[in-house]
């Protein structure tokens, strides 16, 4: 069967996830038949599919008839005849107890199509057992959406023992459908990828606790404030129930041996009951606390090593094991816990032989089997890294993550902010990396323009990546270098002898804006979205807004765009000349690239000039006039020149050689 072939997809389970999974189809284009047990329960989903269409259209993020479209798409059923009678593939989300999903397929079999693939949502069960229990354990895998499965991006595609690649690669094509953006796991082993990094970790973090060794704060106050992670390891555990942490650990516990066995800590939180958000308390107490409340400044250098070794262990068997590659669990982890890092590139930056006498310390102080460090990280603690390291001098564009560099031709350089599932926000990895990519440009003889855009519909950039930046804390002398170091990233594509066009579609705030104003020009789509919330959150643009947005939109509209703190549609930011033209959405891309080798075809060295005496003559009018006239009149002398006129006398194009 291939992709082509899925038209009618079944969803046996129309609760938290099931629901989730049939509006994701249906919104796909897929007739979806939507299962439960009971009228009501089948029901109950189904009007929560509608309640999410709508919310989505008032969002704009459909329009009103494709949220009719895909309500319509879907058939509450109760029989499981009509519901798997005429599926392609049947896509499982009952509860999570081997018992109940073994007696669903039992009852699947009988009447669902011989080559209907059958995936599992099952988020710990072993695929391969229940795979055992059909008949087609080659056409059966897990399909792991992540909740709620409309926003969340991830989908892991999990391979059973018997399971084939080719519907493997199926499942993966429906999930990108889907819009997802799917991961291979090779081999079922408990938790797959996402829950098996976070749930130890989680656990580790408990036992710190249990024995004494760091309080919650320090724990919370080291991931969030000192890691970067998005949550602390306490506050996120709360948010996805400590009991449903504990029921995965002790299945890892079961399969995979003691060192998994759960904190004491974590026990108590489940036998007393305190689960997290949904009982109003848990590690935080939600009704007659504070709620979360996380320390800035509480860091345990104790816990951050323990939490970092923990983490390299787990991947360490990951990919000794062959469940995964490094590539694979750094992608699942941004995309299913919201990591501004990988798992695997922070553990590489801290380094293996580090995390290895980590463990072996703790090992030693403990005696607790969770420490026994895995044979694959002993392997790789001889390299330093998991990921191989880089070749220095292969220094080509392969060497980028967080941005891409592109040739699309016509002498245009092409800088795409690479990371849509965070709205393309700027980590210090994207600003180190756009240093790269400028100075690759401007030694590349090829390159006389240089075009940014971000990738993806939703945003150019949508600011800072506060996260990552948190990894800082609060402390002052790390905001002004941060700062520092936003103005002068950016402030090379300002300085930059090459034109700079900023293509913008989605949102363009905060930080994101503020790389914009260093762009030469920049052209909207009529979607795009402007705005420096900063002083929303009490602070001020960073990076650089305070003096060129101004320079760009006068005084009086940049007060007012980061006085108010407000939104500014893509037409009104044309009308304050930040905006040189807005074009519809789906034409952006072509004009702003239009425009770039537009401005490639002009003269080098008159463009490079005309920028410097600008900038010169920002702060300083008469530099700036004394600069303008050295520079025509070097201009006189060169070959450009006289290419230019010649043109101009006849009708031909220019061919400028920056001579
Ligand atoms: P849920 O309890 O919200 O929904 C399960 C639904 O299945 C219920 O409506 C129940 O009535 C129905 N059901 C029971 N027996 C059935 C049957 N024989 N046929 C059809 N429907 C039946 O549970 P959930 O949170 O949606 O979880 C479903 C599955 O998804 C589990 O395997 C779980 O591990 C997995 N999962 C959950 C999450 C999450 O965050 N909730 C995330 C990823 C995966």
């Amino acid at each position: 069967m291939d992709l082509e072939d899925i038209n009618t997809v079944a969803v046996l389970g129309a609760g938290n996830m099931g629901h989730g999974i049939a509006e994701v189809a249906a919104m796909a284009g897929y007739d979806v038949n939507m299962r439960d047990i009971n009228e009501e329960f089948v029901q109950d989903g189904y009007e929560q599919i509608e309640w999410s269409l709508n919310k989505l259209a008032e969002n704009d993020q459909l329009s009103q008839e494709e949220a009719d479209g895909a309500l319509e798409r879907v058939t509450p059923l109760v029989d499981m005849s009509e519901a798997v009678g005429d599926a392609d593939i049947v896509i499982e989300a009952v509860p999570e107890k081997m018992e109940i999903k073994k007696d669903v397929y039992g009852d699947v079999e009988e009447v669902a199509p011989d080559d209907a693939i059958f995936a599992t949502n099952t988020s710990s069960l072993s695929i391969t057992d229940l795979s055992e229990v059909t008949e087609r354990p080659e056409r059966f895998c897990g399909m792991h959406f992540f909740n709620p499965p409309v926003r969340m991006p991830l989908v892991e595609v999990i391979s059973g023992e018997h399971t084939d690649d080719s519907v493997l690669e199926v499942v993966e094509g429906l999930a990108e459908d889907f819009g997802k953006s799917p991961v291979r796991v090779h081999k079922d082993e408990p938790g797959f990828i996402v829950n098996r990094i976070l749930v130890p970790l989680m656990n580790e973090a408990s036992w710190l606790v249990s024995n004494d060794e760091a309080t919650i704060a320090e724990v919370d106050s080291t991931t969030k404030f000192d890691m970067g992670l998005p949550m602390g390891s306490f506050e996120l555990g709360d948010q996805v129930g400590n009991d449903v942490s504990y029921h995965v650990l002790e299945y890892m516990h079961e399969v995979l041996g003691d060192a998994y066995e759960p904190a004491p800590l974590l026990e108590e939180k489940v036998e007393n009951e305190e689960l997290g958000r949904k009982t109003g308390k848990g590690f935080y107490d939600y009704e007659d606390g504070d709620g979360v409340d996380i320390p800035t400044d509480q860091h345990s250098e104790l816990v951050k090593r323990r939490l970092i070794a923990s983490m390299a262990n787990e991947i360490a068997k990951l990919i000794g094991n062959d469940v995964a590659p490094p590539e694979s669990i750094d992608e699942a982890v941004m995309l299913g816990a919201g990591f501004p890092d990988g798992p695997v590139t922070v553990v590489d930056e801290f380094g293996l032989d580090d995390a290895l006498e980590t463990l072996e310390d703790a090992a030693e102080i403990t005696g607790h089997e969770r420490y026994e460090p895995a044979a694959y990280l002993k392997e790789r603690a001889e390299v330093g890294t998991f990921y191989d390291p880089v070749d220095e001098d292969d220094g080509d564009a392969a060497d980028f993550e967080a941005i891409r560099v592109e040739y699309p031709g016509e002498m245009v350089g092409h800088i795409v902010l690479d990371r849509p599932h965070r709205m393309n926000t700027i980590s210090e990895q994207i600003l180190d990396e756009l240093v790269e990519a400028v100075d690759l440009f401007e030694d590349d003889d090829d390159v006389r323009a240089i075009l940014i855009t971000g990738e993806g519909e939703k945003a150019f950039s949508a600011g800072a990546d506060v996260q990552s930046m948190a990894a800082g804390g609060a402390d002052p002398l790390h905001g002004t270098e941060l700062s520092k170091k936003g103005q002068s990233t950016f402030g090379t594509l300002e300085s930059s002898d090459l034109p700079v066009v900023a293509g913008i579609d989605g949102y363009c705030l905060g930080g994101g804006m503020e790389l914009s104003m260093c762009a030469d020009l920049r052209v909207a789509s009529e979607r795009a979205e402007f705005g420096q919330p900063e002083l929303d959150l009490g602070l001020i643009p960073g990076w650089g807004g305070t003096q060129r947005l101004p320079n760009i939109v006068g005084e009086g509209r940049a007060k007012e765009i980061i006085l108010t703190a407000d939104r500014f549609d893509a037409e009104t930011m044309e009308s304050y000349g930040f905006v040189n033209e807005v074009h519809e959405n789906d034409e952006l891309e072509d004009r702003a690239f239009e425009l770039a080798a537009s401005l490639a075809g002009g003269p080098p060295i008159a463009s490079k000039y005309t920028k410097r005496a600008m900038l010169a003559g920002r702060n300083d009018t008469n530099a700036g006039l004394e600069y303008e006239a050295a520079a025509f009149g070097q201009l006189m002398g060169t070959d450009d020149l006289m290419e230019g006129i010649t043109a101009f006398m006849g009708d031909g194009d220019p061919d400028f050689e920056g001579q």
